[in-house]
């Protein structure tokens, strides 16, 4: 497994959001704190591409979707691409006294020298406090 990737603190955020790395998504990812919403866990799990921090993105998954996947795939996929960004369209529910939610994002990347886009809507769900990804609507 790559180690993951440095970033300084006082760096901005991959997820766009002009803050600081510190004041955003890393003390999520650095386990410090729970993400309050989905649009900050889903924040934090595209940082966590960025950042290359697979644990991260295993440990925010649903485990019945891991299954279908391994932190090594996770890791080829997101060192393959180079993240150039990501862009939150719309946030439904998902927040702090809620247990479901949707965010609509499209994340920006390039891969194999092409410039590419993923557009998902996400599904969310708070289990014990700690929002989780569940999948992504068709
Ligand atoms: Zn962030």
């Amino acid at each position: 497994m790559p180690p993951a990737k440095q970033f300084k603190p006082e760096s901005t955020c991959p997820c766009g959001s002009q803050k600081q790395l510190s004041n955003c998504c890393l003390p999520y990812i650095e386990r410090k704190l729970l993400a309050p919403t989905a649009e900050a866990l889903m924040r934090s799990r595209y940082s966590a591409h960025v950042l290359m921090a697979i644990d991260y993105l295993w440990d925010t998954w649903s485990p019945e979707e891991r299954i279908r996947s391994s932190k090594e795939d996770i890791a080829a996929w997101a060192s393959s691409c180079e993240w150039l960004g990501l862009q939150i369209l719309e946030t439904t529910a998902g927040k702090e006294q809620d247990t479901q939610g949707l965010v609509d994002f499209i994340a920006f990347f390039r891969q194999d020298g092409q410039l590419a886009q993923h557009h998902e809507v996400s599904l969310f769900e708070k289990v014990q406090q700690a929002w989780l990804y569940v999948g992504h609507q068709q």
